[in-house]
């Protein structure tokens, strides 16, 4: 005999979509049921965000005693407890689990249900002994890691971002399939922190994002001993001794590696496998479940939201998607989603962040459009970070629209907020004109670019050289 439930609302997926919606809704006092079959929290803080910034920072930080001596500070090759490292991770996640918590979530009015949710006819889903007909329900199961079909590959235990930060002993030599930013954000921590590092790529790395920018960040990441070989496949697997062996086609030619660890970052695939979405009327792509532009499935009564609707795979953007689905179920306000607002963040160091248009999808909308940049080189804060590394790029459109803008170099990832706010407001060079930025920061490089697009003198470096002694000697 299963308890019938009737709340306005049900969500699927106890993850950053879905703690968004439960936590929005149970604060306008309407009823919702939240039905998690895992981890409260989902991959961001389990198996994804959390961890992974976690282990970039005791990265950054090993990373930084090696350069302390271009500073004229004396530290050595530092030495690294990957066991302390790996407690470091977990006690951030359970810093911030009380956040996403069963306790939390039912002191805010939530009626919480451990078990994993499968539609039964279009109305109703069935989860740990609970019928739930809901006047709405919100999908938001996320994904997982795509697992290639490479032969051997199953005989083999391969690590995923589901059992990567469960390693308490680091690996010799990590092996990485895939160059996308979960791939070489991990490259870079895990060689920062003492492993050798092998990353293979069956495109271009961070494919996704602007070359010109990529390249600066994969200059560094190779710079640091890291091998990324892209344009090559990964023809089999197997066991060798405790380790692993690849046997690739690169770009050089036939090659064959061996590793202690393969971790795969080939990729995400939505959750929907025994969600029972035949039976609710709901249809899928190759990314995800099918959406309209208000995160509307084919069946009127169910949205789809985050990482399982196969969009932009960020926390921010499933935070983005809870919103929209909260404005049309609470207030009946339409609300569209506008994938040109949503930034877009690479941890490597440099970090690569960016939002809007890039340069080749502005050309291809609106013709002609104009390039402004800005070396970090040429920012009096980054020579004194010794953090020279890096540009800013603004892609500006008719009469000073502001279309895109992408920076790497440190910080880019806060940096990008300023430049998010003016995307989402559809402004324009002018109205960042009337901001003062203070100095010395690195943000200043927004500023300066801008000047550029009104003086094309200044594009000339030794225009350049002098605009920066004048501002010296203030
Ligand atoms: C290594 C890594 C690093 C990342 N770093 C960043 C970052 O720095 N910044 C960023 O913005 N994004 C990052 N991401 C992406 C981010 O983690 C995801 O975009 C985000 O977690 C998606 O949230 P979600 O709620 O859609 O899905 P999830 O967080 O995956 O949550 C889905 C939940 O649904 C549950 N579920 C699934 N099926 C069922 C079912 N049938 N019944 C009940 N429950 C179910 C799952 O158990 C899960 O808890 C990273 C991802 C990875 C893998």
């Amino acid at each position: 005999m299963t308890q019938l439930l009737q709340p306005d609302i049900c969500v699927i997926g106890g993850g950053s979509a879905g703690l968004s919606v439960a936590a929005g809704a149970a604060a306008f006092g309407v009823p919702v049921v939240l039905i998690e079959r895992g981890r409260m929290g989902g991959d961001c803080l389990n198996y994804g965000c959390v961890p992974s910034k976690a282990l970039i920072a005791a990265g950054r930080h090993a990373h930084a005693v090696r350069k302390a001596a271009e500073f004229g500070v004396f530290a050595g090759e530092p030495a690294i407890d990957f066991e302390r490292v790996h407690a470091h991770v977990r006690s951030v996640i359970d810093a911030i689990a009380p956040n996403d918590s069963v306790e939390r979530f039912t002191a805010l009015g939530v009626k919480v249900i451990e078990a994993e949710a499968r539609f039964v006819d279009r109305d109703t889903i069935e989860a740990g002994g609970f019928t739930i007909r809901a006047r709405r329900f919100v999908i938001a199961t996320g994904s997982s890691a795509m697992v290639p079909s490479i032969p051997g590959l199953v005989s083999i235990d391969y690590l995923t971002n589901e059992t990567l930060f469960d390693l308490t002993r680091l690996p010799d030599h990590l092996l990485i399939i895939g160059a996308g930013p979960v791939g070489l954000e991990m490259a870079q921590a895990h060689s920062r922190l003492g492993a050798k590092v092998t990353v293979i790529e069956a495109a271009r790395a961070l494919a996704k994002e602007d070359a010109e920018l990529t390249r600066v960040a994969l200059d560094r990441l190779r710079g640091e001993g890291i091998t990324i070989l892209e344009n090559s496949r990964v023809l089999s697997v197997e066991k060798a001794g405790q380790g692993v062996r690849l046997q690739c086609e690169t770009q050089e030619g036939a090659r064959t590696i061996d590793g202690s660890a393969l971790l795969l970052a080939a990729g995400r695939k939505a959750d929907t496998a025994g969600l029972g979405l035949d039976a609710a009327g709901i249809a899928e792509t190759t990314t995800g479940i099918a959406v309209d532009a208000s995160l509307r499935t084919g069946n009127r009564r169910v949205y789809a939201i985050g990482d399982a609707s196969g969009g932009l795979q960020f926390t921010h953007a499933a935070n983005y998607h809870a919103s929209l689905v909260l404005r049309e179920i609470l207030f009946r306000l339409p609300a569209r989603e506008n994938r040109d607002i949503i930034p877009r963040v690479t941890f490597t160091d440099p970090e690569i962040a960016a939002v809007g248009l890039s340069e080749e999808e502005a050309r291809k909308r609106y013709g002609h459009v104009e390039i402004l940049r800005w070396p970090f080189a040429e920012n009096d804060r980054a020579q004194a970070e010794r953090a020279t590394t890096g540009l800013i790029k603004v892609i500006v459109g008719r009469r000073g629209r502001i279309l895109g803008v992408g920076i790497v170099g440190s910080g880019a990832a806060e940096m990008i907020n300023m430049w998010s706010l003016i995307i989402a407001n559809g402004q324009s060079l002018r109205h960042l004109g009337r901001a003062i930025a203070p100095y010395p920061t690195m943000t200043e490089i927004g500023k300066r670019a801008v000047i550029a697009y009104y003086t094309p003198l200044t594009r000339k470096p030794f225009v350049r050289a002098v605009i920066r002694l004048l501002r010296r000697l203030g």
